[in-house]
């Protein structure tokens, strides 16, 4: 297993028993999460479709996908919080299949299973992003959506979400984030057209710290959300 970052799984690790507190280091993700599930909902009619979370963490994006409906299962490389996204399905109520799997890995056993396959804030803590977004194709039946959301990298996503997120507004810990592996959306279009996804939305995503409201909208320079089709 080479595309993995042992630091990162270990952070997320760390603050795993927490992933469920909407007022912890997970606050940010439990905030954006009606807006992104809507968003893709729209696009791709989540209920009744076979859906795969990758990176899902805690399953907060996965379980929301599984209230909509949606057949659901999810994979990460946090051994705890998967081992949280499980305890969690006790206190929902709902069904997410979760394992403990590389995507590459997973998607040489499950090859153009998925209806929709969704990658968010993951990307920017991988190695080799281009060999996820790869394996997220092969994932994906023909015609199936790929959504993914990750940083773009340039001066104001490093004073935004660097600076301003972990720093001043403290939304995050302090090193969640690493401004090299900030991706700008050409570069994440041109990996998910390499590997045979065609690109069918690029939208921005913005926080107003003095409204503290999250926000779907053009400006893609700091965080953003990326919707992809396997060509038939
Ligand atoms: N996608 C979830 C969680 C984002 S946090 C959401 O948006 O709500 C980032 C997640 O990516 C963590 O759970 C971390 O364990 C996972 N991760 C980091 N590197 C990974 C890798 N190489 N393979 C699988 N999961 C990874």
């Amino acid at each position: 297993m080479s595309n993995v970052d042992a630091a990162e799984i270990a952070k997320f690790s760390e603050l795993a028993h927490r992933w469920w507190d909407p007022n912890s280091e997970f606050k940010p993700l439990h905030e954006i999460n009606p807006l992104r599930l809507k968003w893709i909902d729209q696009q791709a009619a989540l209920a009744g479709r076979k859906v795969l979370d990758i990176g899902c963490g805690g399953g907060i994006l996965a379980e929301a996908m599984a209230a909509a409906g949606a057949i659901v299962s999810g994979i990460d490389l946090s051994e705890k919080a998967l081992k949280v996204a499980k305890l969690h399905l006790y206190e929902s109520g709902l069904s997410v299949d979760y394992q403990l799997v590389s995507a590459e890995d997973y998607a040489t056993q499950h090859a153009g299973e998925f209806d929709v396959v969704t990658c968010m804030e993951m990307l920017e803590h991988v190695p080799d992003p281009a060999s996820i977004v790869a394996a997220c194709a092969r994932l994906a039946k023909p015609g199936g959506w790929v959504f993914f959301s990750t940083l773009n990298r340039n001066a104001k996503s490093y004073l935004f979400a660097i600076v301003g997120a972990e720093y001043i507004l403290k939304l995050l810990p302090r090193g969640t984030h690493d401004y090299a592996k900030f991706i700008q959306p050409a570069e994440l279009a041109r990996m998910a057209r390499d590997a045979g996804l065609d690109t069918q939305e690029l939208i921005g995503m913005t926080y107003n710290p003095l409204t503290r409201v999250y926000k779907l909208e053009a400006d893609t320079d700091v965080n953003y959300l990326l919707a992809t089709q396997r060509g038939e």
